[in-house]
């Protein structure tokens, strides 16, 4: 059974057949033109979009509808954790493509409202939509800060520390593994998790937050399409150069495995992989202690010391006697 059997709004009664009663502060939830939101005091809204497009950033061939919802969701929870702000509410739109059977629609519910649960993020609005070519999951993602705890691009300085969170390369060696059509039930741990990561990243919601709370970075960027991107951005945007030690780069293990087997460029996989989806942090030098406690108060992931930001307007990575320009990350276009 296809989702054209039932229709727009039949498919949406089945949406919000499933989803918790809505806060108080919720206003005018889902059924209204626009959705009525109370702001909470003290707070600004902190607002982010990010679509995934079938065939671009997901294959049906490849991932589970439930990882194809979760990851809808993530990304852009991402986007919300690299600001340091708290989830809060959510629009969904959906393009759906006629041949869809019902049971993927529902699976990808379940994976997209499954997150949703976990972060406390409420669906407050959407729209469902047919599309003549691919499946299109578009979420608008809504959080809450303080104001003057936002962590932006901008704000890193000279001198400042460059920190990432976890390990590089995971999600650009499983999108080649998906890719190289391998069985993948055959993988050793380490190529899975490189699999599942990207399939299924997690947003680092809840290092954004403290940091961003304990205000011990200067900027901050997710690394959603890689970190050679991410540190040419905060470069930019904050006025200064960065520095990176090759050397010094977290690899994950599955990409050190990957590279020795298929002779890919590990360290080249670590700069210009997307969808890590990790975090960049600049930390000023005195904030470093302060800042290491919030990693670890937060329990998700530890960091790692990549370099520092310059007064020359550079961008370059150091291995050895070596000095490069960083490479360019992935580009949409
Ligand atoms: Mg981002």
């Amino acid at each position: 059974m296809t989702i054209t059997a039932l229709g727009e709004r039949a498919l949406i009664a089945r949406l919000r057949a499933r989803m918790p009663p809505p806060p108080d502060w919720v206003l005018t939830g889902i059924g209204d033109d626009a959705a009525v939101l109370q702001p909470e005091r003290g707070m600004v809204d902190v607002v982010t979009t990010d679509a995934l497009v079938e065939d671009i950033h997901f294959r049906r061939g490849w991932s589970a509808p439930e990882d194809i919802g979760h990851k809808a969701l993530a990304v852009n929870l991402s986007d919300l954790a690299a600001m340091g702000a708290a989830p809060r509410a959510l629009l969904l739109s959906l393009a759906l493509p006629e041949s869809l059977p019902l049971d993927d629609f529902d699976r990808i519910l379940d994976g997209f409202l499954a997150l949703a649960a976990l972060t406390r993020i409420r669906l407050v609005g959407g729209n469902i939509t047919r599309s003549p070519g691919p499946l299109v999951i578009d979420v608008t993602a809504i959080g809450v800060a303080r104001p003057r705890r936002i962590l932006r691009r901008s704000g890193a300085h000279p001198g400042d520390r460059l920190f990432v969170t976890g390990h590089l390369g995971a999600a650009a060696t499983g999108l080649a593994l998906r890719g190289s059509g391998v069985d993948l039930a055959g993988l050793d741990a380490d190529r899975r998790a490189c699999v599942s990561k990207y399939d299924r990243p997690d947003a680092r919601l809840r290092t954004g937050q403290i940091v961003a709370h304990n205000r011990a970075a200067s900027a901050c960027m997710d690394l959603s399409d890689g970190l050679a991107d991410a540190l040419t951005q905060v470069a930019e945007a904050s006025g200064c150069g960065v520095e990176i030690l090759g050397d010094a780069l977290p690899l994950h293990p599955g990409v050190l495995d990957w590279a020795a087997a298929t002779g890919a460029d590990a360290r080249g996989l670590a700069l210009s992989g997307g969808e890590d989806y990790e975090l960049l942090f600049a930390v000023p030098k005195r904030r470093t202690r302060l800042f290491l406690a919030a990693i670890r108060q937060a329990g998700e992931t530890t960091v790692t010391d990549i370099g520092v930001c310059t007064k020359e307007r550079m961008t370059c990575v150091v291995a050895g006697d070596v000095r490069a320009d960083l490479p360019a990350g992935f580009s949409h276009f």
